[in-house]
Parts: C-alpha cells; sequence; structure tokens
C-alpha cells in the first residue's frame, strides 16, 4: 500500500504542525460545535446543484492535492509542503492504538482521507461552493456509504490553524468510529471525540467543558440526551454533557467502563442497540448523581508551558 502513497513531502514550512502542538489548553481546549458527521452530499462530485447546463461559471474550488503524506491509516493531501518529522503527525498515529486500547475496539482498515487548506478562507470557499446548504464550520467529517469503496468514504476536511490538533484528533475520532461501528448515537460520537481530542495525558479531561459544567445549574439528562437524533440539536450544553457521560463511564469505575464496552461492541453489530441508559439504571440507582460525583473529582489539566520557536 506504501507505494501508493509515496511521501512527496521536502520539508519547506517548517513546523507548520507543531506550532498547534504546543499551545496551552485555554487554546485548544474544545470549542468545537461544528462537525457532527454529515453525510456526504449526493452532489459532492463538485457540481453544485444549481449549475446550469451551458453556463460559464467560474471553477469550483478544489481540495488541495499537490502534496500527500501518508500516516498510519490517514492520508493527509496540502497544497503546500508537509513536514513528515512534525510531533503531531506522530500523535496522530497514535490515536487509532490508544481508542483501540481504550474502548476495546479494532482500529479498522480504511483509509481516511485529510484534505488540509492553508487557510480558513480558502477551506470555507470550497465548503460553500461544493455543499452550500452545511453551515460553516472549522472542521467536517463526511462519512460516506460503508462498502463503497468511494474515494470520499472517510474524509475530513479542515484548515491549518491554531485549533488543528484539537480538531484532527476529534475528527479523526469520528473517522475511526464510523470505520468500525455499524452506527454511532449522535451523543455518543460528540461524546467519544470530546474524550479522545484532549492530549492523551489529559486523560480525556475536558477543561473547557469541566469548567463550563462545574459554572452553571448543571442537571444530567441522560434519556433526553439520547434522544437527539440531528446536528442542530446539538448546542454547547449538548456537547458539553455529552462528553461528560463518556467521561464518566471510561474513567470512574471498571464496571461502568463494561458498559460503555458493551454497548459499543454491541453497535458494532446492531446499528440499534436499544438505549444505553437503561442498562445504566440496572447497575446504579441514580446515574446523573454518580456522574455529577465522577466530574466533582476531576481535575483540571495544568497548562502546557509552550516552548521555544512555538508560533
Ligand atoms: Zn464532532
Amino acid at each position: 500500500m506504501t507505494d501508493r502513497f509515496p511521501d512527496r513531502t521536502n520539508g519547506s514550512r517548517r513546523q507548520w504542525l507543531c506550532a498547534v502542538g504546543v499551545l496551552g489548553f485555554g487554546a485548544v481546549g474544545c470549542n468545537v460545535l461544528h462537525d457532527r458527521s454529515v453525510k456526504t452530499p449526493a452532489h459532492s462530485t463538485g457540481e453544485p446543484t444549481d449549475r446550469l447546463a451551458g453556463t460559464v461559471l467560474a471553477p469550483l474550488p478544489k481540495k488541495p492535492g499537490k502534496y500527500f503524506h501518508r500516516v498510519s491509516q490517514y492520508v493527509f493531501y496540502s497544497d503546500f509542503p508537509l513536514e513528515p518529522t512534525d510531533p503531531l503527525f506522530a500523535e496522530l498515529e497514535e490515536l487509532p492504538e490508544q481508542i483501540q486500547t481504550e474502548l476495546k475496539l479494532p482500529t479498522g482498515s480504511g483509509i481516511v482521507q485529510v484534505f488540509l487548506f492553508e487557510d480558513q478562507e480558502k477551506y470555507e470557499a470550497y465548503i460553500q461552493a461544493h455543499y452550500p446548504k452545511l453551515p460553516i464550520r472549522r472542521a467536517y467529517f463526511f462519512a460516506g456509504q460503508r462498502g463503497t469503496n468511494l474515494p470520499d468514504d472517510l474524509t475530513v476536511c479542515t484548515w491549518i490553524g491554531k485549533h488543528l490538533r484539537t480538531d484532527l484528533r476529534h475528527e479523526l475520532t469520528h473517522a475511526l468510529l464510523h470505520g468500525v461501528l455499524k452506527a454511532v448515537p449522535l451523543w455518543l460520537d460528540e461524546g467519544i471525540a470530546g474524550v479522545f481530542e484532549q492530549p492523551t495525558r489529559q486523560a480525556g479531561v475536558n477543561a473547557s467543558h469541566l469548567e463550563a459544567l462545574r459554572s452553571t445549574s448543571f442537571s444530567p439528562n441522560l434519556a433526553r440526551l439520547e434522544k437527539l437524533g440531528q446536528v442542530h440539536q446539538m448546542e454547547k450544553p449538548e456537547y458539553q454533557e455529552a462528553w461528560a457521560w463518556v467521561h464518566f463511564l471510561l474513567h470512574s469505575t471498571p464496571a461502568n467502563d463494561k458498559i460503555l464496552q458493551d454497548y459499543l461492541q454491541a453497535l458494532r453489530q446492531n446499528p440499534n442497540p436499544g438505549l444505553l441508559l437503561p442498562k445504566l439504571e440496572t447497575v446504579m440507582p441514580e446515574p446523573g448523581k454518580a456522574m455529577l460525583e465522577h466530574l466533582s473529582k476531576l481535575q483540571l489539566p495544568a497548562l502546557v508551558v509552550p516552548v521555544a520557536g512555538a508560533r
């Protein structure tokens, strides 16, 4: 497979990625409310729906593609040379194994194509031209029909900025989940992505979410969360609560961890395995109260001190 993706990078624009790898948590803390997985629209081949035959229009913006670099099961495309030794590539290479270890899921074998736009302007122009009905968000994950072998089966689009590390971890987590599960409930999809978007050393603690939940009269309601099925229903509070439930399940007790793992294993076989809350209620009388107790014990991650040379 390697020879299908020869490394054509040449090392210019040094450390373009590591600039985002050393930001403090305040900068990379999650304000990622942007990117619920969306099905690839039917016009994803590049023709907007209102394009008229015979009408001369300006060429549609294209995805980056001058350079590419493969890391694990990801292929990164850009219009500028990538630095293969950038620490962020190494970090992302470890993400599938981290998910495999913590969620007891296989890593999957599908290729995830990651299109890195040079700046926000180019990225937004592309999204608006090709997906005019989508709201502009910092990043998008597109999941095609499984088994179609379409080149855009698992695709991430984003742009280079200070959010890059968090957004790539977040979106690639979506991609890895959708690569091995038959379905991913919306709240669980965003909750797991909210945990794994954080650097490994933070053990999934999302400082931004945790602080927000502690500063409000937060009342957990997993029953409500599990009913949400539309992207527009997920606002900041829902992202925060989804993260909290997943962190509680994953990092509180082995029994809770097993409930999550069993649920994920069920989703590998069945896209509709039922709700999670009833399963939780069989082992604890008040899941919401237990989750709040878990949050109260969490420590906010320490600030990361930027290293010399970071932009
Ligand atoms: Zn997301």
